[in-house]
């Protein structure tokens, strides 16, 4: 991989990792916005209806204080008589009266609680929810509001004080009901309960309140279907827009932001369940928390729908910028962040570079002159070295391994080594590629000294002591040096130490070490084979007189004319050996007793028949031979000797130039010796 692509991958990288930490942080600080806005809406939510149970419980309690005043009592007992008697509805003149009694009574209490506690209507009923008196609407009465308002029917049914939301026919807000009873009554009378008082706050003073309290807005929507079942009509609230976000009915709200919404349609569509949104208008932005509204009977009825919706808003624009802000000023420090890292980077990997550049010049230094060295060596060395590649073609050669083979570096670089200096073996058979420890070497990698015979480019051969080693690279076997030497010299000197320990000088046959060693690996031959084999043990007859006569060097000289005579005699399997001064044996393989006396015989009158040749003249010397074969029992070469010259013995007394064998009757019977003592 180039620099550049390095260089260009790891800003990639960089990127991306700093990319994606910035999209991780704001991601973190969005879902904490987000969090934060719907902990706030929670808490809005149930502030709003925490609150509006205090005041139910505050309006039941003051319809409780009302429906105890004895005055009140008194009239409503008298009212539902004159009612009854005045043709129900409104009743008549008495029940006009007792109406205005009534309005008399309580009409400063009515106007305290308008403006001290914010009361917006007021109404006493007879059984059956027949209107007797509002005091928010005094013309209104005799009408029935059964089957429209619940929360009346109930608290006459339960007899007992109950609270809630309901829309009337003047009026929707919040209410609280009491139950009016005549304490004079017998407990358990049926006539007992004398009618139902009831007080309600629109929403209007109460939000307005709330709204003050926690700088939040808060807003009522109603349903138009709820509306325009219950509502007379001149007494309906506004309804600034209508599109899909806004239900008709504005029935209250804190701040004016609500009414705008609705007139630019700006409200979010809403379904009827809990929503959290937020909210763009002419450049601000809100929270908008809207969830629906139950009216008493829909508390009571789970399967009516809810009536309209409660919206509590707040302005967020701080929040959300502050927000964007932190982010801003998050990616600023992230992107400085990224460019410095990103220059230390760079910096990094052109320092490493550099680095890198001069070690390798470095590197490419010592590499020259390390192979300057080299080449040197191999010019200088005294061995012949050659390199060969896998294919065991030639690839290069020294000085030393060109005058050693005669060839010029160019008739040996490219060609097969094998079959320039292997083309056969010393012995001139052929020499196979697999059996050459160059091949083997290239095969199995595995070094080897061997002591080879390798042809010159004029066809002679000579030895040589190789060294093959493989060259490898990479984990790979590339082929193989081959170091060798010229151990002619040293060949013929070793040839020549085993000729003087084997060779007797003077005869030019085998000493008597050698011999012996040869009669014991015959002997072991035998063992195995079973073919017979035969020892002859022979002795000059009376040589201590041609000693005596002509002087040693003449009998130096009979000795050797002996030793010629016997090996024109023998086959080339026998082995003839001289064992003593004038005394000789002779091993006979693959011969029986009989062919052993035979040639024993034949030796004998051969010597007999040669008279030595010297200076001093024609000298005739005969031999007494004692013969035996192997024999069980054979294991080194003493037995055999020791028999053999017991024979010989016996040849010697029986007047020698004979031949005797190791068995009794063996003994040959010889003619008159010819020569005479
Ligand atoms: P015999 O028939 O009993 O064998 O009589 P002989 O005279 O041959 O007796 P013997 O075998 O004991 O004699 C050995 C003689 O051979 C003694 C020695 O002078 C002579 N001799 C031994 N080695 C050499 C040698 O290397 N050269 C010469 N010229 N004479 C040797
Ligand atoms: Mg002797
Ligand atoms: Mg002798």
């Amino acid at each position: 991989m180039s620099y550049r692509a390095i260089l260009v991958l790891a800003s990639l990288l960089l990127m991306a990792i700093f990319a994606g930490v910035a999209l991780f942080g704001a991601r973190m600080v969005d879902d904490r916005l987000q969090a934060s806005l719907e902990s706030e809406a929670m808490r809005l939510k149930t502030a709003y209806e925490l609150s509006q149970g205090e005041l139910e419980q505050q309006l039941m309690a003051l319809a409780g204080m009302v429906a105890a005043d004895s005055e009140v009592i008194r009239v409503l007992k008298a009212a539902g008589t004159a009612v009854d008697s005045e043709g129900k509805g409104s009743g008549g003149e008495q029940a006009d009266l007792l109406r205005r009694q009534l309005y008399q009574h309580l009409r400063q209490h009515w106007s305290y609680m308008q403006k001290e506690l914010g009361v917006r209507q007021m109404q006493f009923l007879l059984p059956g929810s027949l209107s007797f008196l509002r005091f928010h609407a005094p013309n209104q009465h005799g009408d029935s509001l059964a089957g429209v308002r619940w929360l009346l029917r109930d608290v006459e049914r339960k007899r007992a004080a109950a609270s809630g939301f309901e829309t009337g026919r003047a009026y929707a807000g919040i209410r609280g009901a009491a139950p009016v009873f005549d304490k004079q009554a017998a407990p358990g009378d049926a006539h007992a309960l004398l009618g139902v008082m009831e007080v309600g706050m629109a929403f209007d003073g109460y939000i307005q309140r709330l709204s003050e309290r926690t700088a939040v807005g808060f807003g009522v929507l109603l349903d138009p279907a709820s509306v325009t079942s219950a509502m007379w009509e001149s007494y309906r609230p506004p309804s600034p827009g209508e599109h899909p976000g806004a239900c008709c009915y504005l029935l209250a709200a804190s701040r004016g932001e609500l009414a705008d919404w609705m007139a630019d349609k700006a409200l979010p569509a809403y379904a009827g369940s809990f929503r959290n949104d937020l909210l763009e208008h002419q450049g601000r932005r809100f929270q908008l928390i809207r969830f629906p509204l139950r009216d008493y009977p829909g508390l009571q009825d789970p399967a009516r729908p809810p009536v309209g919706s409660v919206l509590i808003w707040q302005d967020v624009g701080e929040l959300i910028s502050a927000s964007a802000d932190f982010k801003k000023k998050a990616f600023a420090n992230l992107a400085f962040a990224y460019f410095v890292t990103q220059l230390l980077v760079l910096f990094l990997v052109n320092l490493s570079r550099r680095e890198w550049h001069s070690q390798l010049l470095r590197q490419t230094a010592r590499i020259e002159e390390l192979s300057h060295q080299n080449e040197v060596l191999l010019m200088a060395a005294g061995e012949g070295i050659i390199g060969v590649d896998r294919a065991h073609v030639a690839t290069f050669i020294n000085p030393a391994a060109e005058k050693m083979l005669g060839y010029a570096p160019a008739e040996i670089v490219g060609n097969n080594l094998h079959a320039l200096i292997h083309a056969q073996r010393a012995d001139g058979m052929p020499y196979d590629e697999s059996a050459c420890p160059i091949a083997l070497t290239l095969a199995d990698g595995q070094m080897r000294v061997r002591e080879e015979s390798v042809r010159r480019r004029d066809g002679s051969s000579f030895p040589v002591q190789m060294t093959v080693s493989p060259i490898r690279e990479g984990g790979v076997g590339a082929g193989a040096v081959v170091v060798f030497h010229d151990i002619s010299a040293l060949k013929e000197k070793e040839a020549a130490l085993t000729w003087l320990a084997t060779t007797d000088t003077l005869t030019g046959l085998a000493n008597r070490r050698h011999f012996t060693a040869l009669l014991e690996a015959e002997i072991q031959r035998w063992q195995r084979s079973g073919q017979p084999a035969a020892l002859l043990m022979l002795d000059l007859d009376f040589f201590k007189r041609v000693n005596d006569t002509w002087g040693h060097a003449v009998g130096d000289e009979v000795l050797r004319h002996f030793a010629t005579v016997l090996r024109g005699a023998l086959r080339r399997i026998d082995v003839p050996g001289r064992v003593g001064g004038e005394e000789f044996a002779i091993l006979l393989p693959d011969t029986s007793e009989q062919d052993a006396l035979a040639a024993a015989e034949r030796l004998r009158a051969s010597v007999e028949a040669s008279p030595a040749q010297t200076v001093g003249g024609s000298i005739p010397v005969t031999v007494s031979i004692g013969v035996t074969l192997f024999r069980e029992g054979d294991s080194g070469h003493e037995a055999p000797m020791q028999r053999a010259d017991e024979a010989l013995y016996r040849a010697k007394q029986s007047g020698r130039n004979c031949v005797a064998g190791d068995l009794p009757g063996s003994l040959k019977p010889v003619a008159e010796p010819t020569s005479a003592a």
